[in-house]
């Protein structure tokens, strides 16, 4: 039974591989090992070429996992709206936005040269920003929908959470002008199923027992994921590595998840929207 976590962080001074193993031992088979931020891998950003280096080391995490473990693992790499925030108050505008657009030209080519399957995350900060931040991310978000749907590829949203409807229908339209929407996946999504599947993006929700219960509801047009962050100075602050396989067989034991909603969610969805075949 193929078991995908669709928004997973190694971190070489994490568990790193280990935790992608805990992940296999409770029944995990795929997993999408996102980019964090270039501190989190030792590097302070001055260039694009910063970026590269940072994206160079998950590149090679994931490439290690896929070579020593059982697992398939997939790349995803982009610039977390956090980063620009920090970019934009140590740089400024134009050198943030040259720098991001430079940054965006490598990961268009690490793309093309299949080291990576995704796009991710990319967004706007979940924590309160000045408007003027906040109006540079959007723009960073619309360059980084617009490279989603130039090269055709997957991309993960990183977005402040969603309290009301107006939200959904905002995200639509935004993704509607600059993205396309069969590649648009709202990462750390609520368990709204329906309405994510009115507006026609995919949500990857926290694979807790309560979300998946809820979200189950609304169909199976969603993707699990933890979120994990690999960070041993906060452990419990997110799910562990074991969630997705945990959730889903207990799920599934309880007759909440048939065989059909567990293909659906962890082949069928994914393979649609990264265009790849799972096996
Ligand atoms: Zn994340």
């Amino acid at each position: 039974m193929i078991i995908t976590d669709n928004h997973m962080h190694l971190d070489p001074k994490g568990l790193g591989i280990e935790a992608a193993k805990k992940f296999l031992r409770a029944g995990g088979t795929h997993l999408f090992i996102v980019y964090k931020y270039a501190k989190d891998y030792g590097i302070d950003v001055k260039d694009e070429k910063d970026f590269e280096k940072a994206y160079d080391i998950v590149i090679e995490l994931c490439r290690e996992v896929n070579e020593k473990t059982d697992l398939k693992a997939y790349c995803i790499v982009g610039i977390h709206p956090s980063e620009v925030v920090e970019l934009y108050k140590k740089f400024g505008e134009r050198k943030t936005w040259d720098l991001c657009t430079k940054t965006f030209d490598i990961i268009a080519k690490k793309y093309e040269e299949r080291e990576i399957i995704g796009v991710g995350e990319i967004g706007r900060p979940h924590f309160p920003v000045s408007n003027e931040i906040l109006e540079f991310c959007q723009k960073i978000m619309n360059k980084g929908l617009e490279l989603s749907r130039d090269l055709d590829c997957a991309i993960q949203l990183h977005l402040e959470s969603f309290g009301n409807k107006e939200k959904f229908y905002e995200l639509e339209k935004i993704v509607k002008r600059y993205g396309r929407k069969e590649r648009v996946i709202k990462h750390f999504a609520p368990p709204n199923v329906k309405i994510f599947d009115k507006i026609g993006i995919m949500p990857s929700i926290i694979a807790s027992e309560k979300n998946i219960k809820e979200a189950i509801k609304g169909g199976n047009r969603f993707l699990m994921e933890t979120d994990y962050i690999d960070d041993l100075t906060r452990p419990g602050a997110v799910m562990g590595p074991k969630t997705v396989p945990r959730t889903t067989f207990k799920l599934l034991n309880s007759h909440i998840l048939s065989e059909d909603d567990i293909y659906k969610i962890h082949r069928e969805n994914i393979e649609k929207l990264y265009k790849i075949t799972l096996e």
